[in-house]
């Protein structure tokens, strides 16, 4: 049993497994999913018992994750009859259900969801709490309305590449799931574009296999393996990461961990970004700086809209 959500009590609200880790790694937000408990989200069966009677999470803090992030029962947790979180199966099935997401959220929000602390955190002495009738001055961005943290969105974008990479052996599921982004709606497979195809449209999730990151320190800058054709002709394909960027990214420890070990490894990995299109432009030669050529390059603006991660099974595509 995967949970779509799950109540946080620190927070007083539902939250999806990649919530969290986002929160996890969020270093303008004091908040350790160890140190909170997370409830059923039904109501009425979290009602009925106590706040220990509590769900673990699976990959909530792990920067690399290969299986499915999730919220699962303990063996202890108890719910009401008639719950649909409660656990249908017998344990000897095995884990075969975590292998995927099937919480396909129908809209990826552009604006990130704000959290107001309501319960102290559980379990930390001298912590405290943050008065939510002041709201930090870093704070630029109004809270979303409550309708738009409904359960079948979300605005984080582990969530939907999540959904697409661990089901991309179903393409007649990832065919048919609907998917809003901005005023654009389509299916989880229009949208994601792979990046030897970025001409094809504006406005996607391209993704491809990453050849080499080049770490110039505090600057990055992703090449991808394929190369995208015109006029007959192939043009590399790169984004850039600058500086500014990543210094003033609110999750710049968990990032900076992330690239400099993907730079490093010797495993296949894949980049998704979405929000800008590579565009050809001319670039100096290195070795006669007087000649020019052509490469598919883009500024990355968010990096809340980039993944690095391993994506097995989209090779085969
Ligand atoms: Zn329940």
């Amino acid at each position: 049993m995967k949970f779509d959500t799950a109540y946080s009590l620190s927070l007083d609200e539902k939250l999806s497994i990649y919530d969290v880790r986002d929160l996890n790694f969020d270093e303008t937000t004091a908040f350790d999913s160890d140190k909170d408990s997370f409830l059923c989200p039904n109501d009425e069966c979290r009602a009925t018992f106590d706040t220990g009677n509590a769900l673990s999470t699976f990959n909530a803090k792990n920067v690399n994750y290969l299986r499915t992030p999730h919220f699962k029962n303990k063996t202890s947790t108890r719910h009401i009859d008639g719950c649909r979180y409660a656990s249908t199966h017998k344990t000897t099935t095995g884990e075969n259900d975590d292998e995927r997401e099937e919480n396909f959220p129908s809209e990826w929000l552009l604006t990130r969801r704000q959290y107001e602390r309501k319960n102290p955190v559980v379990g930390t002495e001298g912590n405290v709490p943050l008065d939510p009738t002041k709201a930090p001055s870093s704070r630029i961005s109004t809270p979303l309305p409550a309708s738009d943290t409904a359960p079948d969105k979300t605005s984080v974008f582990a969530h939907p590449v999540e959904c697409y990479v661990s089901n991309i052996d179903d393409k007649d599921k990832l065919k048919s799931m609907p998917l809003k982004i901005g005023d654009h709606t389509a299916t989880y497979w229009t949208f994601f574009k792979k990046i030897e195809y970025l001409q094809d449209n504006k406005g996607l999730i391209y993704w491809g296999k990453i050849k080499a990151i080049k770490d110039y320190t505090s600057s990055f800058r992703i090449d991808f393996e394929k190369k995208v054709w015109l006029d007959r002709k192939p043009y590399s394909v790169n984004v850039y990461l600058s500086k500014k960027l990543i210094e003033n990214y609110r999750k710049r420890k968990a990032f900076l961990e992330q690239i400099k070990a993907a730079a490093d490894s010797e495993r296949p990995l894949y980049c998704f970004f979405y929000g800008v299109t590579p565009e050809l432009q001319q670039v100096p030669s290195k070795k006669n700086p007087d000649q020019t050529f052509g490469v598919f390059s883009a500024n990355i603006e968010n990096l809340d809209h980039l993944i690095i991660r391993e994506a097995p099974g989209v090779e085969g595509l």
